[in-house]
């Protein structure tokens, strides 16, 4: 029996006449993720999307896996392919649904007809396909409202297609219609989900860590590049600029009041995340930020953070309780990574009383007790780049 995958797209279809360049980079994408898994033949029709395999050997498990990760699904569902007779089709509905019409208590029959040649109309459909489905399957009552399985049977110009649950696709738009952001990822919990969300949201994204050797170690960094490798399973494959902070680190810690270190060090990072996002054409950065978590995250440290960036900075996890992103983050398989006791190099130096309500003015004058350029110069001057992928 021939089965395919049928994608519908939600927020695509408002896009009016940009409707046609959102759908074509959908598609694009699709076909880039599945080039691995066998040949498919694509098509978009009637405000769906149909994924149809070309041979035999392709595992369609693992082709709805990874649709499911995909941005700018709403919904997808598999679907056999039958001939257009009723009769055809009711035999294929039994074959085809027989392990979840046996285990369902309550069914309903949907039926579409778009080739208005059949010479059933749809109400006839769901009588004929109802009828067949509850001789076969004595156990079954039928419950229009709420029922265990929604058999719908669409009938269309080549071909009908019936299927049974469907499935929840990762939602948003697709990667790349929203431009491209860099993420400035630790490897706490916050940040892969705070790229996750706007990646969500069709940005295409570039990684940036800070790393401070020795303090931190080879290991963390390894978190950090499997947590991007999460994040890609959706986003898609991205690189990760890493950025070594020690001497910067140091320098802050030896000469400037303790209590700014903090501050002082998000602005560098800030900074040099800035110049690094626009040699690689991003337009905004992506941080983890989540008001009021730590003293660096209140309003005023907040706006010190901001003025040393003239770029905008998205916080996607600005008004979310921890609560709430640690589900997402169990949700795209990041949490129990993200909790593997590595330091990062934010909790290297951090102080024992850091400022919540910093003055700008003081920040910037003990800034001058550094040779920031150069710093930040040679921080950018020896960057790594590490290609991540799913
Ligand atoms: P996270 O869970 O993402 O580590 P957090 O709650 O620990 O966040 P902070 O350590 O204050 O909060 O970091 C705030 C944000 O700054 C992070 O979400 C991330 O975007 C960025 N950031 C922190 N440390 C680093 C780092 N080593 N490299 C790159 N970005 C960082
Ligand atoms: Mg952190």
């Amino acid at each position: 029996m021939k089965e395919i995958i049928l994608i519908k797209t939600g927020e695509i279809v408002l896009k009016g006449l940009n409707r046609r360049a959102f759908e074509d980079i959908l598609i694009k994408n699709i076909k880039y993720r599945l080039k691995d898994l066998g040949e498919f033949k694509i098509k978009n029709a009637q405000s769906t999307i149909s994924v149809e395999p070309v041979g035999n050997n392709i595992d369609l498990d693992e082709v709805s896996d990874k649709i499911g990760k995909i941005f700018g699904i709403t919904t997808y569902s598999r679907a056999c392919v039958a001939e257009k007779n009723i009769e055809n089709i009711k035999l294929c509905t039994i074959e085809y649904l027989q392990e979840a019409l046996g285990e369902a208590k309550t069914f309903k029959v949907n039926a579409k007809r778009s080739d208005k040649k059949f010479p059933l109309k749809s109400p006839e459909i769901c009588t004929e396909v109802g009828g067949y489905i509850l001789e076969k399957f004595p156990h079954l009552t039928v419950d229009v409202h709420e029922p265990d399985i929604t058999v719908t049977v669409e009938v269309r110009d080549f071909a009908a297609y019936i299927r049974g649950s469907v499935i929840r696709g990762a939602g948003g738009l697709p990667t790349s219609t929203g431009g491209k952001a860099a993420i400035l990822i630790s490897g706490g919990i916050d940040s892969p989900v705070a790229a996750w969300t706007m990646a969500k949201r069709g940005i295409e994204l570039i990684a940036i860590h800070f790393a401070s050797p020795p303090y931190t170690s080879q290991r963390a960094e390894e978190k950090v590049v499997s947590l991007l490798e999460k994040v890609s399973e959706y986003s898609g494959k991205m690189k990760m600029f890493t950025v070594p902070f020690t001497r910067i680190q140091e320098e802050i810690q030896s000469k400037c009041p303790e209590e700014l270190f903090t501050i002082i060090m998000r602005r560098f990072m800030m900074v040099i995340a800035e110049k690094i996002s626009k040699a690689n054409e991003c337009s905004a950065l992506i941080t983890g930020e989540s008001l009021g978590q730590v003293a660096s995250q209140t309003i005023g440290a907040i706006a010190c953070t901001d003025d040393a960036a003239n770029i905008p900075v998205f916080r996607p996890l600005i008004g979310m309780d921890k609560e709430e992103i640690i589900a997402i983050s169990r949700k795209i398989d990041t949490f129990d990574i993200s909790i593997q006791p590595y330091e990062d190099c934010c909790t290297v130096f951090t102080p024992k009383h850091p400022r919540t309500r910093p003055v700008l003015k003081y920040v910037k004058q003990a800034e001058q007790l550094l040779d920031c350029e150069s710093l930040i110069k040679e921080a950018i001057d020896n960057v790594k780049i590490t290609k991540i992928s799913y």
